[in-house]
């Protein structure tokens, strides 16, 4: 029997990549591999980058450099980058590190068992934007168990071109999957275990799948219809917009028992004049609106956000106006970052605000999301909530899963990973719930 060849992946960034590389391991199982934890025992080593903010392709290029002792010691070792960084610099990347074997941009993975194949004898590259699915192309996940927590992409790029961002470049145009192939998906991952599905996209409640009566379905619909699937408990989604926050998905926040009381929903900014200047076509007080929608359809909803400070031309005014939007939403959780300039996007061009300014700001607004969260998570004390089983905690007897607000609980039980369990939660600790079974 012929040993299998080992894969190496490390991925950078959001949940999104971290469904392309479980879905890049799969495809490349069919020739062979394995996934390994290590570096230094692969035959093949992948970096699933992200482009997100500045110096990630510098931190992609000193992470190669670091490869190139093991290439050395083992001329057959593959190097491959994939991900939005392989997408932006193409070429470049070899040319800069001519050690590297494949490069790959994420429209082009149902691609990547064929360049792996030619790898090694010839430099492999592919950063096309094809008019295909690649997820169908791409090799059915294997029937092995899964652990109880999922994720399921079901929309990819953007057309909304925020003046700070560089996911309609990197990712391409907007896509949704076809509602059957989302559906058989989902049913193939509950087979295997999983009792918890994610559905990703980067702007996820603007998916507009073609459903199998002709027409595009909406999130809600395809929730909806996911909700159908018996074994399957919880579902989620990330990340959304709050232009496609369309009535039906607000009401199933409320009607819709299995879809989970947590909601994503970026703002960016609570100064009118920058989020115009951001082109993110809401406002302050639409936004506020709309949490407020969501709300009175779900009044235990956990909001959560994303902060950019110190976008160019960001006043102290334009801050404050900010740290007032967090005060009213009351944020469970949030991402703060401060403006990275991103070349070819338009804010590049702009004036940009001093560096020390912006880490002061970040300080300030972290801290102020830092104090909401505990607060959210402390008065979760007493609370019944139910709990999905992830795995065993690090004390004895005790398993840790996740709340349905998303929080993380560790609980004295001996319930096995995928139970769904009704927990009191008894104390609030810096990062997570501590609970009892009901
Ligand atoms: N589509 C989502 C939305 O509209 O809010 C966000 C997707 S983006 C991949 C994730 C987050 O990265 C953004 O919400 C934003 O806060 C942050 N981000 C994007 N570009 C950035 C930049 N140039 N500098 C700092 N943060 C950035
Ligand atoms: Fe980027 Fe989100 Fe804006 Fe699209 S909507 S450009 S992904 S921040």
């Amino acid at each position: 029997m012929t040993q299998p060849k080992k894969l190496f992946i490390k991925t950078y960034g959001c949940q999104m990549n971290v469904y392309d590389s479980e879905r890049m391991a799969e495809a490349l199982g069919g020739n062979g591999y394995v996934e390994v934890g290590s570096p230094d025992e692969a035959d093949m080593i992948l970096l699933n980058t992200c482009h997100i903010r500045e110096k990630a392709a510098e931190k992609v290029y000193s992470e190669l450099g670091r490869f190139k002792g093991l290439k050395s010691e083992k001329p057959d070792l593959k190097i491959g980058v994939a991900g939005c960084v392989a997408q932006a610099e193409g070429e470049e990347i070899m040319r800069r590190q001519p050690m590297v074997d494949l490069v790959v941009g994420p429209q082009s993975y149902h691609r990547l068992p064929e360049m792996e194949a030619k790898a090694g004898a010839e430099k492999v590259i592919d950063t096309d934007f094809p008019e295909e699915d690649k997820f169908e192309k791409l090799k059915s996940r294997p029937k092995a168990k899964r652990g109880p927590t999922a994720f399921l992409t079901v929309q990819e790029g953007c057309d909304k071109f925020c003046a700070f961002c560089v996911v309609p470049y990197t990712r391409g145009a907007e896509v949704s999957r076809p509602v059957e192939r989302v559906l058989a998906e989902a049913r193939d991952l509950v087979d295997r275990g999983v009792r918890e599905i994610t559905l990703l996209g980067q702007n996820v409640n603007a998916y507009h799948g073609a459903g199998p009566d002709g027409g595009d379905w909406s999130l809600a619909r395809l929730i909806r219809e996911l909700a159908e699937i018996d074994d399957l408990a919880r579902i989620r989604f990330t990340t959304s917009h709050p232009n496609d926050m369309d009535d039906d998905l607000i009401a199933a926040h409320g009607d819709c028992e299995k879809l989970m009381p947590y909601l994503h929903l970026p703002v960016q900014s609570g100064s009118d004049k920058i989020l115009k200047r951001m082109n993110r076509s809401h406002d302050r007080d639409s936004y506020l609106r709309l949490i407020e929608r969501i709300r009175t359809a779900r009044p235990d909803i956990l909001i959560s956000g994303d902060f950019i400070v110190g976008f160019p031309e960001e006043t102290d005014e334009d801050f404050r106006d900010t740290m007032r939007l967090i005060e009213e939403v009351n944020y469970g959780q949030a991402f703060s970052f401060k403006y990275s300039t991103r070349p070819g996007t338009p804010a590049a061009e702009r004036s940009q605000v001093p560096e020390d300014v912006k880490s002061d700001r970040l300080q300030e607004l972290q801290a102020l999301i830092t104090r909401q969260q505990r607060a959210v998570q402390d008065a979760m004390v007493g609370r019944e909530v139910g709990v999905l089983i992830e795995r065993p905690g690090r004390m004895p007897g005790q398993m840790v899963g996740k709340s349905d607000h998303l929080h993380a609980v560790h609980i004295q039980c001996d319930l096995a990973p995928g139970s769904l369990a009704r927990v009191r939660i008894v104390e609030s600790g810096p990062n997570s719930l501590g609970g009892e079974l009901l």
